[in-house]
């Protein structure tokens, strides 16, 4: 409930805790300037599950965005400097920072899906990875996952065997592709995203090694 006293910004961090912020056209030239890099972004890709301020739901996304990435296995953002409770790039902060106002709310609603940026926009025309991402989203989309939530328990043996195919390919697809560009996994995160088995897991879908790859077992 927005406190209706405050009109400025009291540095508490809440809003930087709850996660880094989504970025947008307006975010380009900072990226571009290497002031924010490519290892500490995250791309959700589309279908993946995020929560959505409009509707204040968790909801798929209908188009990728890139998220200044977590620290500390949580997402809280990573340029939140705990002890002075401020931004480490205030100056250069994204344009959702920049207008987000929790007493007032507005400007920052108009800005939630409108011009996001996605890995293309990000990546030069030459970069050797644009055609690589292109690949792994033919070969490996990412499922609607707020259909396949709903329905998790229903699917039947063949809607299983498929996905458990495609958890296969996407690692499959990761790990050569991590060697041959010699890839770490922060980078991994923007290129390619979260590997498809850990958004299952969000779903209840727990997963094992087995000397023959990963083996999915099916929430009842
Ligand atoms: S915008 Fe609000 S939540 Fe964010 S730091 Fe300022 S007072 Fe805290
Ligand atoms: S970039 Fe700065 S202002 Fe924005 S969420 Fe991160 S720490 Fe907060």
């Amino acid at each position: 409930m927005p406190n209706t006293h405050q009109n400025t910004c009291l540095r508490c961090g809440a809003c930087c805790l709850e996660g880094g912020p989504a970025l947008h056209s307006q975010d380009l030239e900072i990226l571009r300037s290497g002031r924010i890099p490519l290892n500490h972004l995250v791309t959700i890709r589309k279908g993946e599950l995020v929560h959505n301020p409009k509707s204040g739901r968790v909801q798929a996304v209908c188009n990728e965005l890139i998220k200044i990435g977590g620290k500390g296995g949580d997402w809280r953002c990573r340029y939140f400097e705990e002890q002075g409770k401020g931004c480490g790039i205030y100056q250069h902060r994204p344009q959702a920072c920049a207008v987000l106002k929790c007493w007032d709310t507005g400007e920052i609603l108009q800005l939630v899906e409108q011009d996001l940026l996605s890995r293309l926009d990000i990546l030069a025309d030459d970069h050797p990875l644009r055609s690589v991402i292109i690949e792994h989203e033919r070969i490996c989309p990412c499922p609607d996952l707020e259909g396949m939530a709903g329905s998790l328990a229903d699917l039947d043996s063949d809607a299983r065997a498929e996905i458990e195919t495609l958890v296969r390919r996407d690692l499959h697809f990761r790990t050569k592709v991590v060697k041959e560009h010699g890839l770490g996994l922060a980078e991994e995160l923007f290129f390619f995203g979260r590997p498809l088995f850990q958004l299952l897991q969000q779903l209840g879908v727990r997963i094992s090694e087995t000397p023959s790859g990963l083996s999915l077992h099916w929430p009842r």
